[in-house]
């Protein structure tokens, strides 16, 4: 009987495609993959600590794991913990989970390769030569790892370390093998994807890498995450606009909207420049979805700073915003320099009223799709019902049943609403050969 692995995320794409990266590789050297984290020869805890909350959660995934390996005394059971909790030391981590085999940092993953040749005498370099993502519809490409921000309330940069982009043959490589593979639509993954390339002596940009995997023909679609306003040039902008596979939808992270919260943020960047450049974008790529990040409750954040917020996403009207509520991470510039002030009653409202009126701004945009005809990458099954999304990353639900996986349909929209779309299929563009 094979051994079986089960891998359990919790975060960013990052981790997602960090997790389907090794989820391969253990697949290719024969191991079988489960949904049972529980039961599983191998169980590995893919981690976030971008937030308490998410900590919290792994923590109890961690805890039940060791009780399930008590429980049924189970001595060969491997759990690993990845991600970035693990930071370069990890004394702590192993003293508070004793019950845990291996740390490894996002990326390493060598050392699971190592331990399970010891212990299950898998073929090592088959294992490590094999990295590739699994094949889907829609890929995660990580582009580059680590960043070099340091922004202050921000953990990244101390566990994925500072910035290293790919080569672009590499990633051109990577992303041909998957549409050998039948995958059609391709996100490029970095911490902050504009600033790829910085670190190569060459002048190479994001736009290069753009243009360098337009090339590849069975790929349709190509998304990107995540910008950053300080790195998003013009050339980027222009060749969003140009490359027609390059989809129109960013994710633009403004984390507030208070110029005095940006500086002790350490953003780099004033309002009003935010305000600039989402005027270039919308200029030169008019049908363009705008999304974003944005923090409630950071260190100092007054009523009038939240009010600042407030004024500039119903100003913008983003098409989609992750809001956060801010908590303090150990180790970051904020949690040793500034106090966690804002009580959590105030960071519960603000966030509440952030969110309250981003559905209507959402409901209002969506509205305006009532009757247009897009074109619908089909994604899969989604409560029992077809799915894709369109260009701008909208979720789209559509009437026909047989639909399947990868089909590029034309959908005329009969139904919005804030967070999803439905509508009729019109006419085939391209129909998946899966
Ligand atoms: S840009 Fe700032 S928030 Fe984003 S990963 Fe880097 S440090 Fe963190």
């Amino acid at each position: 009987m094979k051994d079986k692995f089960s891998v359990w995320t919790i975060g960013c794409q990052m981790n997602v495609a960090d997790s389907e990266r090794i989820a391969t590789a253990l697949a290719t050297v024969g191991f079988e993959e489960s949904d049972d984290i529980f039961n599983s020869n191998v169980s590995i805890v893919n981690s976030c600590v971008v937030r308490q909350s998410s900590e919290d959660k792994v923590t109890s995934k961690l805890d039940q794991l060791s009780k399930h390996k008590h429980n049924k005394n189970d001595k060969e059971k491997i759990i690993v913990l990845m991600g970035c909790m693990v930071g370069p030391k990890t004394d702590n981590l192993e003293q508070r989970f004793p019950d845990v085999d291996l740390f490894l940092q996002p990326q390493n993953y060598e050392p699971l390769v190592n331990l399970l040749y010891e212990q299950k005498g898998i073929d090592k370099e088959g294992c490590l030569s094999n990295l590739d993502i699994k094949p889907r519809i829609s890929s995660f490409v990580p582009v580059s790892h680590g960043c070099d921000k340091f922004c202050s309330y921000c953990i990244i940069p101390y566990r994925r370390g500072r910035e290293v982009s790919r080569q672009i043959p590499v990633i051109v490589d990577e992303v041909k093998k998957l549409a050998d593979n039948g995958v059609k639509e391709i996100t490029l993954l970095g911490q902050n994807v504009d600033s790829y390339g910085y670190d190569f002596s060459e002048d190479i940009t994001l736009a290069d890498l753009f243009e360098a995997v337009h090339e590849i023909d069975d790929i349709k679609r190509i998304r990107f995450l995540t910008s950053h306003p300080t790195d998003m040039d013009i050339r980027i902008i222009e060749s969003i606009a140009n490359l027609p596979k390059v989809c129109n939808s960013i994710n633009l992270p403004f984390q507030s909207g208070s110029n005095k919260i940006l500086e002790t943020m350490r953003r780099g960047y004033s309002r009003e420049e935010y305000f600039e450049l989402i005027h270039d974008i919308r200029d030169r790529i008019p049908n363009v979805a705008m999304s974003a990040d944005v923090i409630v409750g950071f260190c100092g954040e007054s009523e009038s700073d939240f009010e600042d917020t407030m004024d500039l996403m119903q100003k913008i009207k983003f098409d989609k915003l992750h809001t956060a509520i801010y908590s303090e991470r150990k180790g970051t510039i904020a949690a040793r320099k500034m106090k966690d002030d804002v009580h959590m009653d105030d960071k519960q409202r603000r966030y509440k009223i952030l969110n309250d009126e981003q559905e209507k701004i959402q409901a209002e945009l969506n509205s305006k799709y009532v009757g247009e005809v897009n074109n619908v990458m089909i994604e899969g099954l989604k409560r029992g019902k077809v799915f894709g999304r369109n260009e701008q990353d909208k979720l789209i639900y559509v009437d026909n049943p047989n639909m399947k996986e990868g089909d590029m349909v034309d959908v005329k929209i009969d139904y919005a609403g804030p967070w999803a779309m439905k509508g009729k299929v019109i006419s085939y563009v391209n129909q998946a050969l899966l």
